[in-house]
C-alpha cells in the first residue's frame, strides 16, 4: 500500500506544471458565481484528456460538471467536489481556484496508480459557493446520493479538518412605506427605512437572549434615496446561524416575529426573502482523522486540531446525504483571514503552489486508502449512520 501511495505522491509531482497551470489560470481569470465559464470548460477539458467522462449542466446549473472514471467494476465511489468561483470585486479571496486544481490533480494522479483496486472517481465541479450555493440544488436533485464518501479541500492558515460548521439562512428584510416630500408632507409618508431602523434594533436585543452558539449579523442594504424623500423602500440583508438546524428554526421564528413586529410599529409593510440555506455539517471523526493523517504523510506543514470556530458552507448540506470531510490546507500565516487582498495575493505564491500540490497528494492519498481498504470504509459508513440520526 505504501508502495501505491509513493507513486501516486511521484504522479502528482509529474503533473506539476500541469495542476499549477490550472490554478493560475483561474486566479488570474477570476469567475463569480454561476459565472465560471473559463474555469469550467479549462477543468472538464482536463479531465476528458485523461479518460473520464464528463457531464456538464448537472442539476441544471450552467457552471456545475460531473467527470467519472470507473477503474475495474464495482468497488467504491468516491467523489471529489471543487468549487472554482470568485468573490465579486477581489478575486480569489477565499482561494477556490486551489481547489480546482488540487482536486484535479488528485483525481488524474489516482487513474494512473489504482492498478486492478476496482473504484470509481467522480470529479464534481461545484459552482457558486459564495453566493448562491450550487451544491445545494445539487444536493436536492440527489446527484451525491450514491457517493460511499465525499471529500473537499479548501485553502487555510493551518492544515486541519472542519469539526463543526454552522446551519445558516440568509435573508433580505425588504421593507416598503409610501414617499413623501420629507418637508413639505412628512405627514403623507411613511418611512421604509424607519421599519429597518427598528427590525435593526429588535434584532439586537434578539442577540441577547439566544444561545451562545447563535449568531445573527446583519447590514443595511438600503436605507433611502435622499433625506428630502420620505424612503418608500429600504432593505436589510441578514446571516442567522446555529449548530443545528432544529435550533435554528425556533431562532427563525423569533427573528421574523421582530421584524414584522418593527413593520407593524412603522406602519410599512416587510417582505422576507430567504436567499440562500445551509445546514450544519455531519461529523465522522474516521473520515476527518484519515484526512488529517494524509495530510501528514504528504507532508503538509501547521497542522491543527479540527477547527470549532467555523462559519457555515454548503458542503454541509452533501453530508446530510453522504458522509464528508474537508481538509484545509496551511498557505497564509496563522491568524490570516479569508476574503482578504492577502489571500488573493497568497494564491499564487510560492507558499499558495506548495498547498495545492500537498493538497493533492493529501486527498488522492484518503482515497486510496478508502478504495484499498473495505474496513475502514465500512467503518466510516457506520460512524457516520449513528451521527446521521443523532
Ligand atoms: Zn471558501
Amino acid at each position: 500500500m505504501k508502495e501505491i501511495k509513493r507513486r501516486i505522491y511521484e504522479t502528482i509531482d509529474g503533473m506539476e506544471s500541469v495542476i499549477l497551470a490550472i490554478n493560475d489560470f483561474i486566479h488570474s481569470h477570476p469567475e463569480i458565481g454561476n459565472q465560471e465559464f473559463q474555469a469550467v470548460e479549462l477543468l472538464t477539458r482536463a479531465l476528458a484528456e485523461h479518460r473520464f467522462e464528463v457531464e456538464r449542466n448537472v442539476a441544471g446549473l450552467a457552471t456545475a460538471f460531473k467527470a467519472t472514471f470507473r477503474n475495474g467494476d464495482g468497488g467504491p465511489t468516491i467523489g471529489l467536489l471543487c468549487e472554482y468561483d470568485a468573490l465579486e470585486g477581489m478575486g480569489h479571496g477565499c482561494g477556490h481556484h486551489m481547489q480546482a486544481a488540487s482536486i484535479t490533480g488528485a483525481a488524474i494522479a489516482l487513474t494512473q496508480c489504482l492498478g486492478d483496486l476496482s473504484a470509481t472517481i467522480e470529479v464534481y465541479g461545484t459552482p457558486a459557493e459564495e453566493t448562491t450555493s450550487g451544491k445545494v440544488p445539487m444536493v436536492q436533485a440527489g446527484v451525491f446520493d450514491h457517493l460511499d464518501v465525499a471529500l473537499m479541500m479548501h485553502a487555510g492558515d493551518r492544515t486541519t479538518v472542519d469539526g463543526k460548521t454552522l446551519a445558516m439562512n440568509k435573508f433580505d428584510f425588504i421593507f416598503r412605506g409610501k414617499s413623501a416630500h420629507a418637508a413639505i408632507a412628512p405627514d403623507q409618508g411613511v418611512s421604509a427605512l424607519d421599519g429597518v431602523l427598528l427590525a435593526y434594533h429588535a434584532l439586537e436585543y434578539l442577540r441577547e437572549h439566544v444561545r451562545s452558539d447563535v449568531k445573527i449579523h446583519g447590514v443595511i442594504t438600503n436605507g433611502g434615496v435622499a433625506p428630502n424623500i420620505v424612503p418608500e423602500y429600504a432593505s436589510a440583508q441578514y446571516y442567522v446561524r446555529a449548530n443545528d438546524r432544529q435550533h435554528l428554526n425556533t431562532v427563525l421564528e423569533r427573528v421574523f416575529n421582530a421584524v414584522r413586529g418593527a413593520a407593524m410599529a412603522t406602519g410599512t409593510t416587510v417582505t422576507i426573502e430567504e436567499k440562500k440555506a445551509t445546514e450544519n455539517k455531519i461529523n465522522v471523526e474516521r473520515l476527518n482523522r484519515l484526512l488529517l493523517d494524509n495530510a501528514i504523510e504528504a507532508g503538509c506543514e501547521k497542522i491543527s486540531p479540527p477547527r470549532t470556530s467555523t462559519g457555515s458552507t454548503d458542503f454541509a448540506n452533501v453530508t446530510h446525504r453522504v458522509p464528508g470531510a474537508c481538509l484545509r490546507v496551511a498557505f497564509v500565516p496563522l491568524g490570516t483571514s479569508s476574503h482578504t487582498e492577502e489571500w488573493v495575493r497568497a494564491g499564487v505564491s510560492p507558499e499558495g503552489h506548495k498547498a495545492v500540490m500537498l493538497a493533492a497528494k493529501a486527498i488522492a492519498g484518503s482515497a486510496f486508502d478508502l478504495i484499498a481498504d473495505p474496513e475502514l470504509l465500512k467503518e466510516i459508513q457506520a460512524e457516520y449512520a449513528v451521527a446521521h440520526q443523532g
